[in-house]
Protein backbone atom coordinates (compact mmCIF):
# COMPACT_ATOMS: atom_id res chain seq x y z
CA UNK A 1 0.00 0.00 0.00
CA UNK A 2 1.53 3.59 -0.83
CA UNK A 3 0.28 6.03 1.12
CA UNK A 4 0.08 9.70 0.64
CA UNK A 5 0.23 11.73 3.83
CA UNK A 6 -0.45 15.60 3.23
CA UNK A 7 0.68 18.12 5.66
CA UNK A 8 0.13 21.77 6.02
CA UNK A 9 2.71 24.30 7.59
CA UNK A 10 1.33 26.94 10.06
CA UNK A 11 2.64 29.56 12.97
CA UNK A 12 3.58 27.30 15.86
CA UNK A 13 0.54 27.52 18.47
CA UNK A 14 3.22 27.27 21.11
CA UNK A 15 4.99 30.84 19.35
CA UNK A 16 2.24 32.43 17.54
CA UNK A 17 1.82 36.25 18.83
CA UNK A 18 -0.93 38.35 17.36
CA UNK A 19 -1.28 42.16 16.41
CA UNK A 20 -4.63 43.34 17.47
CA UNK A 21 -3.88 46.89 15.57
CA UNK A 22 -3.17 45.76 12.50
CA UNK A 23 -5.48 42.54 12.92
CA UNK A 24 -3.22 39.49 11.79
CA UNK A 25 -0.25 37.42 12.90
CA UNK A 26 3.51 39.14 13.47
CA UNK A 27 5.01 38.15 11.02
CA UNK A 28 7.96 35.56 11.80
CA UNK A 29 6.62 33.24 13.93
CA UNK A 30 8.20 30.38 14.28
CA UNK A 31 6.20 27.85 11.66
CA UNK A 32 5.12 24.38 12.61
CA UNK A 33 3.38 21.19 11.17
CA UNK A 34 -0.34 21.56 11.79
CA UNK A 35 -0.66 18.91 14.67
CA UNK A 36 -3.49 16.65 13.51
CA UNK A 37 -1.07 16.37 10.05
CA UNK A 38 1.34 15.12 12.94
CA UNK A 39 -1.14 12.13 13.45
CA UNK A 40 -1.76 11.59 9.96
CA UNK A 41 1.83 11.00 9.86
CA UNK A 42 2.09 8.97 12.73
CA UNK A 43 -0.39 6.78 11.44
CA UNK A 44 1.22 6.35 8.43
CA UNK A 45 4.51 4.69 9.54
CA UNK A 46 2.63 2.85 12.04
CA UNK A 47 1.19 1.11 8.71
CA UNK A 48 4.49 0.66 7.40
CA UNK A 49 5.81 -0.27 10.18
CA UNK A 50 3.81 -3.42 10.83
CA UNK A 51 4.54 -4.43 7.17
CA UNK A 52 0.98 -2.67 5.51
CA UNK A 53 2.26 -0.03 3.71
CA UNK A 54 5.65 -0.15 1.57
CA UNK A 55 5.85 3.63 1.08
CA UNK A 56 4.58 7.12 3.03
CA UNK A 57 4.97 10.00 0.87
CA UNK A 58 4.73 13.61 2.54
CA UNK A 59 3.14 16.06 0.49
CA UNK A 60 2.40 20.13 0.83
CA UNK A 61 1.39 22.97 -0.98
CA UNK A 62 3.08 26.43 -0.37
CA UNK A 63 6.06 27.12 1.84
CA UNK A 64 6.40 23.94 4.06
CA UNK A 65 9.99 23.26 4.50
CA UNK A 66 9.93 22.58 8.49
CA UNK A 67 7.22 20.76 8.26
CA UNK A 68 8.21 18.76 5.63
CA UNK A 69 11.84 17.70 7.13
CA UNK A 70 10.08 16.77 10.57
CA UNK A 71 8.14 14.55 8.54
CA UNK A 72 10.97 12.55 6.96
CA UNK A 73 12.46 12.52 10.03
CA UNK A 74 9.79 10.80 11.95
CA UNK A 75 10.03 7.78 9.09
CA UNK A 76 8.76 8.67 5.45
CA UNK A 77 10.69 8.31 2.29
CA UNK A 78 10.35 10.87 0.57
CA UNK A 79 8.47 14.59 0.04
CA UNK A 80 6.77 16.57 -2.56
CA UNK A 81 6.92 20.23 -2.10
CA UNK A 82 4.68 22.00 -4.39
CA UNK A 83 5.33 25.81 -4.85
CA UNK A 84 3.00 28.63 -5.57
CA UNK A 85 3.94 31.75 -7.13
CA UNK A 86 4.81 34.58 -4.78
CA UNK A 87 1.71 36.57 -6.11
CA UNK A 88 -0.85 33.84 -5.32
CA UNK A 89 -3.18 33.58 -2.12
CA UNK A 90 -5.07 30.15 -2.58
CA UNK A 91 -7.98 29.72 -0.87
CA UNK A 92 -9.05 26.03 0.42
CA UNK A 93 -10.81 25.19 -2.88
CA UNK A 94 -7.50 26.30 -4.91
CA UNK A 95 -5.63 24.05 -2.25
CA UNK A 96 -7.73 21.26 -3.09
CA UNK A 97 -7.28 21.49 -6.67
CA UNK A 98 -3.69 21.79 -6.33
CA UNK A 99 -2.95 18.36 -4.10
CA UNK A 100 -5.43 16.41 -6.56
CA UNK A 101 -3.52 17.07 -9.48
CA UNK A 102 -0.14 16.45 -7.70
CA UNK A 103 -2.00 13.00 -6.00
CA UNK A 104 -3.29 12.23 -9.26
CA UNK A 105 0.24 12.28 -10.98
CA UNK A 106 1.72 10.50 -7.73
CA UNK A 107 -0.54 7.79 -7.58
CA UNK A 108 -1.62 6.64 -3.90
CA UNK A 109 -3.50 3.61 -2.52
CA UNK A 110 -4.54 5.48 1.17
CA UNK A 111 -4.45 9.92 1.54
CA UNK A 112 -4.20 10.44 5.30
CA UNK A 113 -5.01 14.13 6.15
CA UNK A 114 -5.37 15.94 9.49
CA UNK A 115 -9.15 17.04 9.96
CA UNK A 116 -8.39 21.03 10.14
CA UNK A 117 -5.57 23.40 10.50
CA UNK A 118 -4.72 25.36 13.02
CA UNK A 119 -4.65 28.30 11.35
CA UNK A 120 -7.44 27.92 8.30
CA UNK A 121 -9.27 25.78 10.27
CA UNK A 122 -12.23 24.97 7.83
CA UNK A 123 -11.58 21.65 7.25
CA UNK A 124 -12.54 21.64 3.91
CA UNK A 125 -9.72 20.01 1.86
CA UNK A 126 -10.67 16.26 2.81
CA UNK A 127 -14.04 16.57 1.76
CA UNK A 128 -13.22 18.58 -1.53
CA UNK A 129 -10.58 15.90 -2.38
CA UNK A 130 -12.73 13.29 -2.02
CA UNK A 131 -15.52 14.80 -4.71
CA UNK A 132 -11.91 16.11 -7.03
CA UNK A 133 -10.73 12.48 -6.58
CA UNK A 134 -14.23 10.36 -6.34
CA UNK A 135 -12.71 8.38 -3.54
CA UNK A 136 -14.48 7.44 -0.30
CA UNK A 137 -13.85 9.28 2.73
CA UNK A 138 -13.60 9.50 6.66
CA UNK A 139 -13.80 11.87 9.15
CA UNK A 140 -12.93 13.09 12.47
CA UNK A 141 -11.07 9.36 12.75
CA UNK A 142 -9.59 8.37 16.11
CA UNK A 143 -8.85 4.37 15.60
CA UNK A 144 -7.57 2.71 12.32
CA UNK A 145 -7.10 -0.76 11.07
CA UNK A 146 -6.13 -1.73 7.66
CA UNK A 147 -6.09 -4.57 5.45
CA UNK A 148 -5.29 -5.43 1.81
CA UNK A 149 -7.91 -3.73 -0.08
CA UNK A 150 -9.93 -2.16 3.10
CA UNK A 151 -9.77 0.20 6.01
CA UNK A 152 -12.11 -0.12 9.07
CA UNK A 153 -11.94 2.84 11.02
CA UNK A 154 -13.51 4.45 14.22
CA UNK A 155 -15.15 8.28 13.58
CA UNK A 156 -16.00 10.52 16.53
CA UNK A 157 -19.20 11.05 16.77
CA UNK A 158 -21.48 13.17 19.64
CA UNK A 159 -21.93 10.45 21.53
CA UNK A 160 -19.53 7.74 21.10
CA UNK A 161 -17.95 6.27 17.91
CA UNK A 162 -19.44 4.92 15.08
CA UNK A 163 -17.23 1.95 12.72
CA UNK A 164 -17.04 2.81 9.35
CA UNK A 165 -15.24 0.56 6.72
CA UNK A 166 -14.00 2.05 3.30
CA UNK A 167 -12.52 -0.07 0.07
CA UNK A 168 -9.05 1.70 -0.76
CA UNK A 169 -8.09 3.91 -2.23
CA UNK A 170 -9.55 6.28 0.35
CA UNK A 171 -9.22 9.28 2.17
CA UNK A 172 -8.81 9.64 5.35
CA UNK A 173 -9.10 12.54 8.07
CA UNK A 174 -7.52 12.00 11.41
CA UNK A 175 -8.15 13.40 14.59
CA UNK A 176 -5.62 13.44 17.89
CA UNK A 177 -6.99 10.69 19.38
CA UNK A 178 -5.40 8.49 16.73
CA UNK A 179 -2.37 8.25 18.50
CA UNK A 180 0.80 10.19 20.05
CA UNK A 181 3.01 11.03 17.41
CA UNK A 182 6.64 10.75 17.65
CA UNK A 183 9.73 12.69 18.28
CA UNK A 184 12.20 12.17 15.80
CA UNK A 185 15.08 10.64 16.71
CA UNK A 186 18.44 11.69 16.00
CA UNK A 187 18.96 9.12 13.86
CA UNK A 188 15.67 9.49 11.96
CA UNK A 189 16.99 13.49 12.00
CA UNK A 190 20.18 12.32 10.52
CA UNK A 191 18.39 9.99 8.23
CA UNK A 192 15.99 13.13 6.60
CA UNK A 193 19.14 14.84 5.08
CA UNK A 194 19.82 12.19 2.72
CA UNK A 195 15.90 11.88 1.82
CA UNK A 196 14.93 13.30 -1.67
CA UNK A 197 12.08 16.06 -1.58
CA UNK A 198 11.10 16.96 -4.75
CA UNK A 199 9.86 20.48 -5.96
CA UNK A 200 6.95 20.80 -8.40
CA UNK A 201 5.18 24.28 -9.68
CA UNK A 202 1.39 24.37 -10.61
CA UNK A 203 2.86 24.28 -14.05
CA UNK A 204 4.23 21.04 -13.78
CA UNK A 205 0.99 19.98 -12.86
CA UNK A 206 -1.07 21.08 -15.93
CA UNK A 207 -2.76 23.99 -13.49
CA UNK A 208 -3.94 27.05 -15.26
CA UNK A 209 -3.16 29.77 -12.56
CA UNK A 210 -6.24 31.49 -13.55
CA UNK A 211 -8.30 28.49 -12.27
CA UNK A 212 -6.73 29.09 -8.57
CA UNK A 213 -8.51 32.81 -8.21
CA UNK A 214 -10.04 32.99 -4.48
CA UNK A 215 -13.45 32.80 -4.35
CA UNK A 216 -13.15 33.51 -0.51
CA UNK A 217 -11.53 35.96 0.24
CA UNK A 218 -9.75 36.55 4.38
CA UNK A 219 -10.26 39.67 6.07
CA UNK A 220 -8.34 41.12 9.16
CA UNK A 221 -8.84 39.07 12.16
CA UNK A 222 -10.03 40.32 15.48
CA UNK A 223 -10.80 39.92 18.91
CA UNK A 224 -14.22 39.54 20.17
CA UNK A 225 -15.78 42.32 22.75
CA UNK A 226 -16.48 41.01 25.82
CA UNK A 227 -19.89 41.96 26.78
CA UNK A 228 -20.76 39.70 29.85
CA UNK A 229 -22.10 41.19 32.81
CA UNK A 230 -20.58 39.51 36.70
CA UNK A 231 -19.65 40.05 39.88
CA UNK A 232 -15.69 39.70 41.47
CA UNK A 233 -15.22 39.37 44.77
CA UNK A 234 -11.82 40.17 45.96
CA UNK A 235 -9.99 39.83 49.24
CA UNK A 236 -13.18 38.23 50.97
CA UNK A 237 -12.99 35.06 53.12
CA UNK A 238 -14.09 31.73 51.71
CA UNK A 239 -16.93 31.24 54.36
CA UNK A 240 -18.30 35.23 53.48
CA UNK A 241 -17.50 34.90 49.52
CA UNK A 242 -19.83 31.28 49.75
CA UNK A 243 -22.18 32.82 51.53
CA UNK A 244 -22.50 36.09 48.91
CA UNK A 245 -22.54 33.53 46.21
CA UNK A 246 -25.40 31.36 47.72
CA UNK A 247 -27.59 34.56 47.81
CA UNK A 248 -26.57 35.67 44.68
CA UNK A 249 -27.66 32.48 43.45
CA UNK A 250 -30.84 31.85 45.79
CA UNK A 251 -31.74 35.35 44.70
CA UNK A 252 -32.39 34.89 41.07
CA UNK A 253 -34.07 31.22 41.96
CA UNK A 254 -31.06 28.87 40.86
CA UNK A 255 -30.83 26.35 43.70
CA UNK A 256 -33.40 23.98 43.66
C1 LIG B 1 -1.32 34.51 4.81
C2 LIG B 1 -2.54 33.69 4.44
C3 LIG B 1 -3.56 34.26 3.71
C4 LIG B 1 -4.67 33.51 3.37
N1 LIG B 1 -5.66 34.10 2.68
C5 LIG B 1 -6.77 33.40 2.40
C6 LIG B 1 -7.86 34.00 1.68
O1 LIG B 1 -7.79 35.16 1.30
N2 LIG B 1 -8.96 33.25 1.44
C7 LIG B 1 -9.05 31.94 1.88
O2 LIG B 1 -10.07 31.29 1.66
N3 LIG B 1 -8.04 31.36 2.54
C8 LIG B 1 -6.91 32.06 2.79
N4 LIG B 1 -5.89 31.47 3.47
C9 LIG B 1 -6.08 30.12 3.95
C10 LIG B 1 -5.36 29.06 3.24
O3 LIG B 1 -5.39 29.18 1.89
C11 LIG B 1 -5.99 27.79 3.76
O4 LIG B 1 -5.50 27.66 5.05
C12 LIG B 1 -5.67 26.59 2.95
O5 LIG B 1 -6.20 26.80 1.70
C13 LIG B 1 -6.24 25.29 3.50
O6 LIG B 1 -7.44 25.50 4.10
P1 LIG B 1 -7.54 25.18 5.63
O7 LIG B 1 -6.38 25.77 6.36
O8 LIG B 1 -8.90 25.58 6.07
O9 LIG B 1 -7.38 23.60 5.64
P2 LIG B 1 -8.31 22.49 6.31
O10 LIG B 1 -9.34 22.07 5.34
O11 LIG B 1 -8.73 22.90 7.68
O12 LIG B 1 -7.17 21.38 6.40
C14 LIG B 1 -7.45 19.98 6.54
C15 LIG B 1 -6.19 19.23 6.22
O13 LIG B 1 -5.87 19.39 4.85
C16 LIG B 1 -4.46 19.32 4.67
N5 LIG B 1 -4.02 20.56 4.08
C17 LIG B 1 -4.57 21.79 4.17
N6 LIG B 1 -3.84 22.69 3.50
C18 LIG B 1 -2.80 22.02 2.97
C19 LIG B 1 -1.68 22.39 2.18
N7 LIG B 1 -1.48 23.66 1.80
N8 LIG B 1 -0.79 21.43 1.83
C20 LIG B 1 -0.97 20.14 2.20
N9 LIG B 1 -2.01 19.74 2.97
C21 LIG B 1 -2.90 20.66 3.33
C22 LIG B 1 -3.84 19.15 6.07
O14 LIG B 1 -3.62 17.78 6.31
C23 LIG B 1 -4.94 19.69 6.96
O15 LIG B 1 -4.90 19.19 8.28
C24 LIG B 1 -4.76 32.16 3.80
C25 LIG B 1 -3.72 31.59 4.52
C26 LIG B 1 -2.61 32.34 4.86
C27 LIG B 1 -1.51 31.71 5.65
Amino acid sequence: MKIVVLVRQVPDPNAVRFDARAGEIVSGTAQAPNEYDLVAMEAAIQLQESGQADEVVVMSVGPAKEALNRCLAMGADRAVAIDLPGSLTVDSQATSRILAAALKAEGYDLVLLGQETSDGGTGSVGPQLSVALDLPFASNVVALDASDRTLAVQREVEAGRQIVELGLPAIVCTLTGLNEPRYPSLKGIMAARRKPTETKTISDLGIDQSLLEPSVSWGRLFLEEESGEGIILRDVPADEAADKLIAFLNERKLLG
